[in-house]
């Protein structure tokens, strides 16, 4: 797959469909859409259920089987993202197994706490990592347009912060204070989500 793949799509009618069913992306990538021109759905505004098999093998393809299971089943455009957090001591992972690191049983604190566990002893100079998002635009006829961004950090020892989702609260970023730590603002200006929404809403009006 070519990331800077550029078809000759007409520009999208109104309609912009988000290709998730996860809670804490749903908000974020709401919130970050908020001011674009287009009207925003969430699937279950438009009735659609679809559990989508994310077995891809970059973050990219697994973006595109699932904005184009949906785009085709609310025939519009429809804009999901797939993301991980890539650990350097874990040898990258979890990355794209991230949702479903250890099982898929575990809620976010379980997740948290096996990654806790695995990483317990290594210093914190060993405790690099990033997460890792590529957000696409998916038309009902299969064209796409995607954008990859990374937000780099480290991880905690032990988790600190309520905001955000997922892995936040022991991803320390640059300020040394968690994801979990920062106002939905300030996540939004240099997460990997963010920055990959502007560069694609940026992509649209150009
Ligand atoms: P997927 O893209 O649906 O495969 O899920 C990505 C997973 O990566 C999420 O369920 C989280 O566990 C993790 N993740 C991605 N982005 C973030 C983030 O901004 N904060 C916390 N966890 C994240």
């Amino acid at each position: 797959m070519d990331p800077s793949k550029r078809l000759d799509v007409p520009l999208p009618s109104e309609s912009l469909l988000l290709a998730t069913n996860n809670p804490g992306k749903l908000r974020e990538i709401t919130r970050l859409l908020n001011e674009c021109s287009l009207s925003v759905f969430t699937p279950k505004q438009l009735n659609i259920n679809l559990d989508v098999l994310e077995d891809g093998s970059t973050y990219p393809e697994n973006a595109f089987l699932k904005a184009h299971a949906f785009a085709k089943a609310g025939n519009c455009l429809a804009l999901a993202d797939d993301s991980g957090l890539e650990v350097d001591a874990l040898g990258g992972k979890p990355g794209l197994f991230s949702a479903r690191y250890g099982s898929s049983e575990l809620n976010d604190l379980g997740r948290v706490q096996l990654m806790l566990r695995e990483l317990e002893g290594i210093p914190d100079e060993n405790r690099n990592a990033r997460y890792v998002a590529a957000v696409i635009f998916v038309w009902p006829c299969g064209s796409y347009r995607v954008f990859e961004e990374t937000w780099e950090g480290s991880i905690a020892h032990s988790p600190i912060g309520n905001r955000g989702f997922g892995y936040d609260p022991i991803f320390v970023t640059s300020d040394g204070r968690t994801s979990a730590q920062l106002s939905s603002d300030e996540k939004d200006e240099v997460s990997h989500r963010g920055k990959a929404i502007r560069a694609a809403l940026q992509w649209l009006v150009d």
